[in-house]
């Protein structure tokens, strides 16, 4: 069903679930319902997967440094879906080495005991002794179902010779794997078109928001032709990420489940610096335990991360504070590349949807996800709050056994083992600018693209790999134009609208 079929049948036929927040988590729920046969709406204000999830690190990994804080329930969940990851999705999830410099041995033994007594302000820096003693642990958690090797530890004069470029200030150099997830906003639409070739009864529909409520009828917000329609579901699930609060307000439910904490990243074109981290991540911390992660993304590097507190998440950006911070870094660790502003290509931001708590220090606060339950009357209200990427099917799978309980059906199938697209068989992601009138047709058909910045953003890589410029962003526009029907006042909207969040939101200036 296109756009205009799905909406003419929300009026004779309400789903019997809806899902508001088409982020991985909201996805993830959908392909899960509809695989089990459940007629499913899902609903996103914006387009798919341009909120927390399109912010994310990319990595799809256990967590190594949350053992510290005794989550290793979440651990060991977290490492079995980077496996499932790395093995449904090959060509979008692969095996990330991941190094961590160390420059002390015995710091951070305590950190550990003193978050249990409640005692600690700061983490302290992880010494060498700590991150093997972690190291153990993670490899422990792979088990037999290992798509990845196992750790390896490097004292001083190796590490150098495996790395010159590093900080010959280094104690160790620790190196384990992960997984690198190349484009989450592909991976969500890949899942996403799986759960809609499951039927009629899987109906996903971008920029439509929610609207308000009056007893068992939901108003939903058409946002392209401005009209407002209802429908009326038995159950809802709010996936809403960092947005769970505003969006139960709006349901008329008063909830505090999210405390949500921002996190930055840079994309820089600097050969050197891609030259010296080869195919490694390169993941470490400043002296009070904030993450900083350099990275291989295609030819580019990706800088970022940080954990600050944020009270709205739609002002979330990567300030210029940030980017002094993540250059410092870089410096740290390898002390003689030179980091300059002008390289940076792209920059991204965005808000973690953690759970509420009172936490200080936001690097404890957990990263486990639950399922919170409100009542409007007799419809049940899910909110899924917290959780990491890497974990989006455990708990999408969570979301949906309850949803089966409450409407009496039993699981028919589920999702650990199921290829996402075409799983091996699918392409390697496309990385060149140069894309042909067909492909964009082709994307434009059957990728539900409303927007000219769904394709520069989310459908492509262009964006956020730096290739854009304002004649191919014209090009873009003018096929887009012909395969969505634009006449010239709406590709003009379409460009004006483009260039504002790519200026705004990813400081990219086309001129
Ligand atoms: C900086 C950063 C780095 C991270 N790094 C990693 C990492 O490396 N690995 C990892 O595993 N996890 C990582 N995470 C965590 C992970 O990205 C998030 O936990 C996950 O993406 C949350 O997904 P979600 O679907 O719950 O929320 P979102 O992706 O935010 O989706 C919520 C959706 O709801 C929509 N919405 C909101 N209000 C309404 C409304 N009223 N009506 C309709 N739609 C609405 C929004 O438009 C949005 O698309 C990171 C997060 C951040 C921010």
């Amino acid at each position: 069903m296109n756009r205009q079929d799905t909406l003419t049948s929300l009026k004779s036929h309400s789903p019997t679930v809806l899902i508001i927040g088409a982020g991985i988590n909201g996805v993830g729920t959908f392909r899960d319902l509809t695989l089990q046969g459940v007629d499913t709406l899902l609903i996103d204000r914006a387009d798919f997967c341009s909120g927390a999830s399109a912010a994310s690190s990319r990595m799809a990994h256990g967590g190594i440094r949350y053992l510290e804080n005794g989550e290793f329930r979440l651990v060991r969940e977290a490492v079995q879906e980077r496996n499932r990851l790395i093995r449904n999705a090959p060509s979008l999830v692969q095996p990330l080495p991941t190094t961590i410099p160390i420059f002390k041995t015995f710091s951070g033994l305590l950190n550990a005991p003193l978050k249990f007594l409640g005692w600690l302000e700061k983490p302290s820096e992880r010494g060498g002794l700590i991150i093997k003693l972690g190291l153990i642990f993670y490899d422990a958690f792979t088990g037999k179902n290992r798509t990845v090797p196992p750790h390896v530890f490097d004292g001083r004069r190796s590490a150098l010779i495996k790395y010159p470029r590093l900080n010959p200030g280094i104690h160790y150099a620790a190196t384990y794997y992960d997984g690198l997830i190349l484009s989450p906003e592909r991976l969500t639409l890949e899942l996403l078109l799986d759960a809609e070739k499951e039927g009629s009864h899987a109906r996903a529909l971008n920029y439509v928001s929610l609207a308000g409520v009056n007893g068992d009828t939901i108003t939903l917000h058409d946002e392209i032709s401005a009209t407002t329609f209802n429908v009326r579901p038995r159950l809802i699930i709010n996936a809403a990420g960092p947005w769970i609060d505003t969006t139960n307000r709006t349901l008329s439910l008063l909830t505090q489940y999210v405390g949500p904490t921002k996190g930055s990243h840079l994309v820089l074109d600097n050969p050197e610096l891609r030259a010296a981290i080869g195919g490694h991540e390169f993941f470490f911390e400043n002296n009070d335990g904030r993450i900083v992660l350099i990275f291989p993304l295609f030819d580019k590097v990706l800088v970022g991360t940080s954990d600050l507190p944020v009270e709205d998440p739609d002002s979330a950006r990567c300030s210029e504070d940030e980017v002094d911070y993540f250059i410092g870094m870089v410096g740290r660790v390898f002390p003689d590349i030179k980091v300059s502003r002008e390289q940076i290509v792209f920059r991204f931001s965005g808000v973690r949807p953690l759970a509420y708590t009172r936490a200080r220090n936001a690097g404890q606060i957990t990263r486990d996800h639950h399922v919170q339950e409100d009542r409007l009357g007799a419809i049940p209200v899910y909110s899924l709050v917290g959780g990491k990427w890497t974990s989006f099917r455990a708990f999408s799978e969570q979301a949906a056994d309850r949803a089966l309980a409450f409407l009496g059906l039993p699981r028919k199938t589920d999702t650990k083992s199921l290829p996402i697209g075409a799983g091996k068989d699918a392409p390697v992601l496309k990385t060149d600018p140069h894309y042909t009138r067909r492909e964009i047709m082709e994307m434009a058909e059957r990728e539900k693209i409303v927007h000219l910045d769904d394709l520069l953003l989310r459908r492509t890589l262009l964006a956020t790999l730096g290739q854009l410029t304002l004649p191919l962003v014209e090009t873009m526009t003018n096929t887009l134009a012909e395969a969505l029907g634009w006449d010239e006042l709406q590709k003009k909207a379409e460009l004006i609208r483009t260039l504002a969040i790519l200026a705004d939101r990813h400081q990219v200036i086309l001129v």
